[in-house]
């Protein structure tokens, strides 16, 4: 068996807010292998970036907080690391790419310093003429003049920013990247380019990725594994090849599907999944899905569990707990 570089189980993380509280992600289990993608996809709401956030150690202080579950990062249960020991993993083990480069960016500090500052943070006996030569190998690695260093972010167009972003996030080389839909705040001509970059820098430096979407598309062009979230919970986990190949597929998974357009159908419109996500302050006893799901019987009113319907492909629903339990 292969040694995990990410273990997460059950985890489940809450928000206290002054009006109520939030069930933010319930439960929620996956492991990755050294250099491998898996595509965490959903929509608003389901829970990836507080999933992402709690592996960073990042959840806003006094309201996030992990009430269940572990989450293990290459052999640490990073839930129990003294705070220092956080600041070191990032960065050097895992890093995260943000959503939006113009908030992740410093407006004040040149690009090439911002490259610099994390360099510095974890090459504490390094001289700085050596860190700067790894700054310019950078800005070159993602596609930028390293003579531009010295300009400041406002400089750049959106999609150079967002390289900037990318450099960073890989300037100490660490085992396992987040990026949280690098790619959404971009213009869609320059997004196909930017995740190129980024699986061919992930490929070469071989870095595991966990790669936030809603884009199934992207999924099967980047990932060999995708975790489907649901209200806060993984409501199907499998290899990329089992999930698309596969004609079982849980109702919501099914419904994602249907809504991409196809090339070789004359529709007039697009399927949708009718409803909304459920109100993430209230407990749910049953399925989430449930007030959404054609499927849905008196049985539903209960939990589902996880259930394995192939080797390498999990659904969480009773319509197919006849099989193995997983
Ligand atoms: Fe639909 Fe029931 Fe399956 Fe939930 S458990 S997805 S409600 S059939």
């Amino acid at each position: 068996m292969s040694k995990k570089l990410l273990s997460i189980r059950d985890l489940s993380v809450d928000y206290n807010t002054e009006i109520s509280r939030v069930y933010a992600v319930n439960g929620l289990s996956f492991d990755l292998d050294y250099g491998e993608t898996l595509g965490l996809v959903g929509e608003t709401g389901a829970g990836k970036t507080t999933a992402c956030l709690s592996i960073m150690g990042l959840l806003p202080e006094g309201i996030g907080e992990v009430v269940e579950g572990s989450i293990t990062l290459d052999g640490e249960d990073i839930l129990r690391v003294p705070d220092s020991r956080l600041r070191e993993l990032r960065g050097r083990t895992v890093s995260m790419i943000f959503q939006d480069p113009m908030s992740s960016l410093n407006p004040v500090l040149t690009v090439g310093d911002q490259i610099l500052e994390v360099l510095q943070e974890h090459n504490k006996g390094k001289k700085k003429e050596e860190l700067e030569k790894t700054v310019d190998n950078m800005m070159e690695l993602v596609g930028i003049p390293a003579n531009r260093k010295n300009e400041y972010p406002h400089e750049f167009s959106g999609g150079m920013k967002q390289r900037i972003v990318i450099a960073i996030a890989l300037a100490c080389e660490p085992k396992l990247i987040l990026a949280d839909e690098p790619t959404t705040a971009l213009d869609v001509t320059i997004q196909a380019q930017m995740l190129g970059l980024i699986h061919e820098l992930q490929q070469r430096l071989n870095t595991a990725m966990i790669l936030v979407t809603h884009d199934l598309g992207v999924v099967a062009q980047t990932c060999e594994k995708v975790a489907v979230m649901y209200a806060g919970q993984c409501v199907e986990y499998g290899s990329v090849e089992a999930i698309f190949d596969s004609q079982t597929l849980h109702p919501y998974t099914r419904g994602l599907f249907n809504a991409i357009p196809k090339l070789d159908e004359d529709a007039q419109r697009l399927e949708t999944i009718e409803g909304m996500i459920p109100d993430p302050s209230v407990k749910i006893e049953g399925c989430r899905f449930a007030q959404r799901c054609k499927f849905a019987t008196q049985r539903c009113g209960q939990a589902p569990g996880m259930v394995r319907v192939a080797p390498d492909h999990m659904i969480r629903c009773h319509l197919f707990d006849k099989r193995t339990e997983g």
